[in-house]
């Protein structure tokens, strides 16, 4: 499945992040990707929420990996620097492992990123505009992601 949210703010993207991060009870795997700025440290951040993560999410590039304690636990992956790097991290552990794993620039690690993954994209529109596309062939995840998109309707109305 392929789904597209537009959102307007940054909080939009965060409050978004949080109900969908409220429906997982689940280890998953989510993979984001998008230019810097683009907002996936923001839905890391929402996303915890929905995790009932208590501490403050930051960017973790300069750990590569910062763990986070909440109804699930949460792994928040930055692979940018293992671009190039042979260097073998064990990060096959977390992912799908107890937790929620979140991957910001998958694509340097691809081959340790699982099949059944959520896949999101974002992309900058225009000041406060963007788009964040969901993929995923998990029918699970799936359900989630729709039943997201159906309460913002609710919400709109
Ligand atoms: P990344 O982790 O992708 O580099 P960040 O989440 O750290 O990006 O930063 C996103 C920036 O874009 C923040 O400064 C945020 O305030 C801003 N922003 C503006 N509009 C949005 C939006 N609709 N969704 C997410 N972030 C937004
Ligand atoms: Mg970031």
């Amino acid at each position: 499945m392929k789904e597209i949210i537009i959102t307007h703010s940054e909080d939009e993207t965060r409050k978004i992040a949080e109900s969908l991060g409220e429906r997982i009870n689940d280890p998953s795997v989510i993979t984001l990707e998008g230019d810097l700025g683009a907002g996936k440290t923001t839905f890391t951040k929402g996303l915890g929420k929905g995790l009932e993560v208590k501490r403050i999410i930051t960017s973790p590039t300069f750990t590569i990996i910062k763990e986070y304690i909440g109804r699930l636990p949460l792994y928040h992956i930055d692979a940018y620097r293992l671009e190039h790097s042979e260097e073998d991290l064990g990060l096959d552990e977390y992912i799908l492992s107890d937790g929620v794993t979140v991957i910001e620039w998958a694509q340097f690690i691809a081959d340790s990123i699982p099949d059944n993954k959520l896949a999101i994209t974002i992309n900058y529109l225009a000041d406060e505009q963007r788009e964040i596309i969901f993929e995923t062939k998990d029918s699970h995840m799936e359900e989630k992601i729709l039943d997201v998109i159906e309460s913002l309707k609710g919400e709109k109305r």
